[in-house]
């Protein structure tokens, strides 16, 4: 038997250790870059050419499809053909196909396009809100529950103890999530999560079938795996049985689904669970030039010490595994400050023209940005340059539902009557605000990411308005018809667009992370809550490691031309270099011109009128270093209540209010629900729960006290 060209060659000791160890647990535990998906291709080659496996027993799954799809290309490559390599889902689906009918004696349900719907019927016939955004945080909790393994009548007591911020009272939420599998099921269709519930079920409940399946699947792999729900570990614990033929390989520095359930913590425990496993640890970053790695290493480096996905230590701190780049020197990453958004995308535009004139080609760049609304500015901006790119992860703009809304709705408005000369910005947020564009942004989850597509096209309108003087409502609607239609460019060898979640696994020569805002990354519904920073974290990392030569990092002071509330870089770059960071964006003319008429924002301190800058100052209305002017008496009442409350409901108290929420509520006494939300910590769950009780206590302690 001959070795297959390069099976061997080209790798590492470590990573050699790791693609010729038996058949048996291995477990390799490394950093972004240092080759583990290249570690288990081979691995899986290795085991087929020597004839230790048949290729049609090995199961390999990866995170996308697309992954999936090039693992099968690679190892083709790799001379492996017919080894199975497939995302969770789609394993799970194929083998329902097969057993389903068998088992349950009827053909498979398919899969439900109406889960909307569903949850809508559900949530109406509780009397719940059913508007689009109600909706869609719901079904994103069901999807949480059901990946986290728990029942609906578990879900309040798990909930709570997770500090879960559910979208509606748990309680309610119980019934939803009921109603939405009674429905479901009477209708015998099945949601994605089913896929996975199914096929454990059938495999743990059938000792037959489950034979028949251990006799077919024999050997598998996972990659990415420190991003495995508790629904997926236990479809891969009833594919295995008592067997342990299995390979693992993860980072727990790159967890960024802990939001939707995942957890390191199967990766992290691996050789606890398995002590015989071959374990290997990588440290070589093939990917990146040293001077990417070391962003990178700093990047991770500044994490909180123990918090790791879901609080737990879990060796995601960055101390334990620092990168050590491989390739040649490259360029130093640069830092760039914009005054605008538009700015900062054409600053992105010249760039990548500037770089594709020296050789780079589009597809080996890639703009990543934390939410799909941004990728708007971008499509716009490239197109506009005549550079071709593609849109990656997420619906493409003009096919969201919102955005699908508002443009009919504006046509309509179009068709009823035409707009002055310079109303069209004030007209179109009319408009606009008939589908839900708000004056203030949203908090967080569905409602924001909602409202940041709507304002994509108020500020279109004003953009439209300051180019074309005549500008009016049927310009309006005849410019976004031929944005829509002509952003569909060919995209063979296009720029990639995509949001952060979606570049993982992925690489490219050069890489933008563009719009590096204090509320967009780390994201606005992360503040206050830190796990959820880490998380972000560990997403800015994550964007830092695909980039192979060049790293471009850059953010704008403002939103958009005309100024508006000024915007703070992202703290992830302050705590990269101060020095170098601290120094204020440039100011153009035009804004220093205009600054005098403008009033930007400025928070002070309640007690000194220092102007605040932190967050937690922010937050707390004066700086940290000042004394506080909490109301005692109503602090000693808010915590009394806090414990009866936390009583009544059996939960710790922090799930009702942390102590600094209640502190800010003693300092700030907000004396209507209004005041009450703006407080951090308040969000509109605690506010329909406790904002009268705790506004009764407010309010009626200025009698008292008074
Ligand atoms: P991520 O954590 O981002 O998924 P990874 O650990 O899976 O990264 P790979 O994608 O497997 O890393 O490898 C990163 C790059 O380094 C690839 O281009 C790969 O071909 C290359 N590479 C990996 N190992 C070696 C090696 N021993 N010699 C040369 N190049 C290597
Ligand atoms: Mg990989």
């Amino acid at each position: 038997m001959t070795d297959q060209p390069g099976l061997l060659e080209g790798l590492d000791p470590q990573q050699r250790a790791a693609v010729t160890a038996p058949r048996g647990p291995v477990c390799v535990l490394a950093g972004a870059g240092t080759g583990k998906t290249r570690t288990i291709t081979h691995r899986i080659a290795w085991l087929v050419q020597r004839g230790l496996v048949v290729p049609q027993q090995v199961l390999a799954v990866t995170f996308t499809a697309r992954a999936a799809g090039e693992m099968r290309t690679r190892l083709r490559g790799l001379g492996a053909h017919g080894v199975q390599a497939q995302t969770f889902h789609a394993a799970a689906f194929r083998q329902l196909r097969y057993f389903w009918p068998r088992v349950i004696g009827d053909e498979l349900w398919p899969l439900t396009e109406q889960k909307f719907r569903l949850v809508t019927q559900a949530a109406g016939r509780l009397r719940l809100a059913t508007d689009q955004d109600s909706v869609r945080d719901l079904a994103t909790e069901i999807e949480w529950a059901k990946a986290t393994l728990l029942t609906p009548e578990h879900y309040p007591a798990s909930a709570a103890e997770r500090g879960r911020e559910c979208p509606v009272p748990p309680e309610h939420f119980t019934k939803v999530f009921e109603g939405y599998e009674k429905l479901k099921n009477s209708a015998k269709v099945l949601d994605f999560d089913d896929l996975l519930l199914h096929i454990a079920a059938i495999l743990e409940e059938n000792t037959e079938v489950a034979e028949q399946f251990r006799a077919q699947y024999r050997s598998f792999v996972v990659d990415e795996y420190q991003d495995v729900t508790p629904l997926q570990q236990r479809v891969l614990d009833a594919w295995l049985g008592q067997r342990d033929d299995l390979t693992v390989v993860g980072d727990a520095n790159q967890t960024i689904y802990s939001f939707a359930g995942a957890s390191p913590r199967w990766l992290v425990d691996f050789p606890l669970r398995y002590p015989n496993a071959e374990v290997v640890k990588l440290e070589r970053d093939y990917r990146s030039t040293p001077q990417v790695v070391t962003l990178a290493n700093r990047v991770i480096g500044a994490a909180s010490p123990d918090r790791g996905a879901e609080g737990e230590n879990t060796g995601s701190s960055g101390t334990e595994l620092t990168l050590v780049g491989q390739l040649p020197d490259g360029p130093e990453p640069e830092f760039a400050a914009h005054d605008d958004e538009a700015e900062e995308a054409r600053a992105v535009s010249r760039r990548i023209a500037r770089l594709a004139g020296n050789g780079v080609p589009f597809s080996e760049m890639v703009v990543l940005y934390r939410v799909n609304a941004q990728s708007e500015l971008y499509e716009q901006t490239l197109s506009e340059a005549g550079i071709p790119y593609q849109v990656r992860g997420g619906e493409r703009f003009f096919a969201r539902t919102e955005v699908r809304q508002a443009i009919a709705a504006l046509r309509g408005a179009a068709n009823r009557g035409n707009t002055g000369p310079g109303e069209l910005p004030k007209v179109v947020r009319e408009v606009l605000s008939e589908v839900g564009l708000t004056e203030r942004a949203p908090s967080g989850g569905a409602a924001l990411e909602r409202w940041q597509s709507l304002n994509a096209l108020a500020e279109l309108a004003d953009e439209l308005a300051g180019q074309v003087e005549q500008a009016d409502l049927t310009h309006y609607v005849a410019e976004l018809d031929t944005r829509a239609s002509a952003q569909h460019p060919p995209t063979v060898e296009g720029v990639t667009l995509a949001s952060l979640h979606a570049a993982k696994g992925l690489e490219w020569d050069t890489v933008f992370l563009v719009g590096l805002v204090e509320k967009t990354l780390p994201i606005q519904y992360a503040d206050g809550d830190e796990d959820a920073v880490e998380e972000e974290r560990r997403l800015f990392y994550v964007g830092v490691t695909r980039a192979r030569q060049r790293v471009r990092l850059s953010w704008s002071t403002y939103r958009g031309q005309g100024g508006g509330r000024k915007r703070r870089r992202s703290r992830f770059l302050r705590e990269l270099d101060p020095a170098e960071n601290s120094a204020p964006a440039p100011k153009s003319k035009r804004r220093e011109k205009s600054a005098g008429s403008r009033r930007v924002r400025e928070v002070h301190c309640r007690i000194c009128s220092t102007p605040l800058t932190a967050t937690a100052d922010v937050k707390l209305g004066r700086c940290s270093g000042c004394p506080s002017d909490a109301d005692e008496e109503l602090l000693t009442k808010l915590r009394g209540w806090r414990t009866e409350r936390a009583q009544q409901l059996r939960v710790p108290a922090y799930v009702v209010f942390s102590d600094a929420t209640l502190l800010a509520i003693a300092e700030q006494r907000p004396d209507d629900s209004e005041a009450l939300s703006r407080i951090s910590g308040v969000g509109a769950t605690k506010l329909e729960r406790f904002g009268s009780d705790v506004l009764g206590l407010v309010n009626g302690s200025d009698h008292s006290g008074g």
